[in-house]
């Protein structure tokens, strides 16, 4: 760390922020966005694009389940819990997917079309 700071010169200018990913050192939401697209996702072919009309918190769920990164109990062993069983627990028939839970499970099936 003492090797790294002695190339360090310090003046006395005021301080001020520069964002290094957007133009002109200005930090912008679409820069950032843009950043996260190309460099840090970049097994997604499709950017993410926000649906303004609603919460963001909608949107966030929409992406994930997309990407069937949703912890439900088919995901969790792939990402190291131990659970007992994958299987659906309301009917014990069935992994409990993304897939099965929001386009094949007759309940869920019934309460997307009463919304
Ligand atoms: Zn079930």
């Amino acid at each position: 760390m003492l090797a790294e700071l002695q190339n360090v010169t310090l003046t006395y200018n005021l301080d001020s922020l520069f964002w290094q990913i957007g133009k002109d050192g200005v930090y912008t939401v679409g820069d950032t966005r843009r950043h996260i697209d190309d460099h840090i996702l970049p097994t997604i072919d499709v950017p993410t694009i926000w649906n303004k009309s609603l919460p963001r918190k909608v949107n966030v769920f929409m992406w994930r389940l997309r990407l069937d990164r949703l912890p439900n109990r088919f995901n969790l062993p792939r990402r190291g819990l131990d659970i007992d069983s994958i299987t659906c627990p309301v009917c014990n028939l069935m992994p409990e997917t993304s897939s099965y839970y929001f386009f094949n499970y007759d309940l869920a099936s019934s309460v997307w079309r009463a919304v």
